[in-house]
């Protein structure tokens, strides 16, 4: 847009309409008088006002370092952010508004306030870099979080997947009075198991001490000794499992972990998992991480063994990429008991789905189930 170009062109020529001041009188008058009425929520005064003078009356920033642990933005930007009027932060925005603190502080703001990304990602848009460390850019020194954090400590999910979407680094740490933060311990910590499972799903990799970080904090909320009661014993244990299932961290500190934790401090279903985890047998519903089967004790097993499930459901919506790599336990010829049993009906080779009926069989021996498995693979043989 023409409007766009002209306001870029003019800020690139360093006009200073968009620098942050120190001073409320470094100011126009014109963007004092936005700023206040963006404090009353005037936005159709404001609006009027920029059509009428040029947008500059809305790029007014006054930051203010109240004291070393408090810093803080003021502007039109930051204002509508805070009442959550996205239609004002677009036309901002759409106005040529770029300045990196603000932008920062209006998302920080935008995350701290809601789960609705609609401004978080406006701002992305227009350029604010979601790694963005006001440490680094030199704003404010006892910053200790960066956007991510503050998503994942407030539990928005989809806030965190528009950071995600724009490139945002699930592994940075942020190091603070010798403490290190990383997005995943964050999140353990504040019991927000959706977004925790969203960072190892999206390939976050957890460090070994984030390992030791998120067990910790599991085997104190089981204690009911955590600070933070949305991470209760039940999600703590949730937590654990997709450590383990999908961060698959190294046994060794896994190990370590296990053998050092103190007999008081033993959770009895956590280590139970953990000692599944390193003995390498399955603990948990491969797609959903159920630790138990629906209306039964125990998983359900391939025959392989190195895969189980909750229910025939989930079995079925992983068979597609397992059945890759099944190879269920193979008698002297090579062949898997479902290949057996495919033969001797069919007098013929297994073919892929061989192993399907094998699943079914792992449910076997409960009645219903099993019949069940058996029906579901004949309907599906009708149907190719
Ligand atoms: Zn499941
Ligand atoms: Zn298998």
């Amino acid at each position: 847009m023409e409007s766009q170009s002209e306001v870029e062109s003019s800020h690139n020529s360093s006009e200073t309409t968009n620098v942050a001041v120190h001073s409320w009188d470094d100011l126009t008058e014109g963007q004092q008088c936005c700023i206040n009425w963006a404090g009353d929520q005037d936005w159709d005064l404001i609006k009027g006002y920029a059509k009428e003078h040029g947008p500059e009356v809305l790029f007014g920033v006054y930051t203010v370092l109240v004291d070393e642990d408090e810093w803080s933005v003021v502007s039109v930007l930051t204002a509508a952010s805070q009442y959550g009027n996205a239609e004002m932060v677009k036309l901002t925005l759409e106005a040529g508004f770029d300045n990196k603190e603000a932008m920062f502080w209006a998302a920080g703001i935008s995350i701290f306030n809601s789960d609705n990304s609609t401004i978080l990602r406006l701002l992305l848009e227009h350029g604010l870099d979601p790694n963005m460390d006001l440490r680094f850019e030199g704003l404010w020194e006892k910053c200790s979080k960066n956007l991510l954090m503050v998503a994942a400590e407030k539990g928005h999910i989809d806030q965190a997947i528009a950071l995600l979407d724009h490139g945002a680094n699930m592994n940075k740490t942020m190091a603070v009075n010798g403490n290190v933060y990383s997005p995943l311990t964050v999140t353990a910590s504040c019991g927000a198991h959706d977004i925790f499972r969203l960072f190892l799903t999206r390939g976050a990799i957890p460090t070994t001490d984030d390992v030791f970080d998120v067990f910790g904090y599991c085997l104190k909320a089981c204690k009911g000794e955590h600070p933070n009661p949305s991470l209760s014993r039940d999600v703590a244990i949730k937590m654990v499992a997709t450590l383990l299932h999908l961060g698959k961290p190294d046994s060794d500190v896994v190990r370590d972990i296990y053998n050092y934790a103190e007999p008081s401090r033993r959770d009895p279903t956590i280590f139970n998992i953990t000692k599944h985890y390193l003995q390498g047998r399955p603990f948990c519903c491969y797609v959903c991480e159920a630790l138990t089967a629906k209306e039964r004790d125990k998983l359900l097993m391939c025959p392989c063994r190195n895969v189980a499930y909750c229910s025939r459901s989930c079995q079925v919506k992983h068979w597609r990429e397992h059945k890759v790599h099944c190879r269920g336990p193979l008698n002297e010829r090579g062949e898997s008991e479902a290949m057996v049993k495919k033969r001797s009906k069919t007098g013929k080779g297994a073919a892929a789905g061989g192993a399907d009926v094998g699943v079914a069989e792992g449910a076997d021996g409960t009645g219903k189930n099993g019949k069940k498995g058996k029906k579901g693979k004949n309907s599906r043989g009708k149907k190719k």
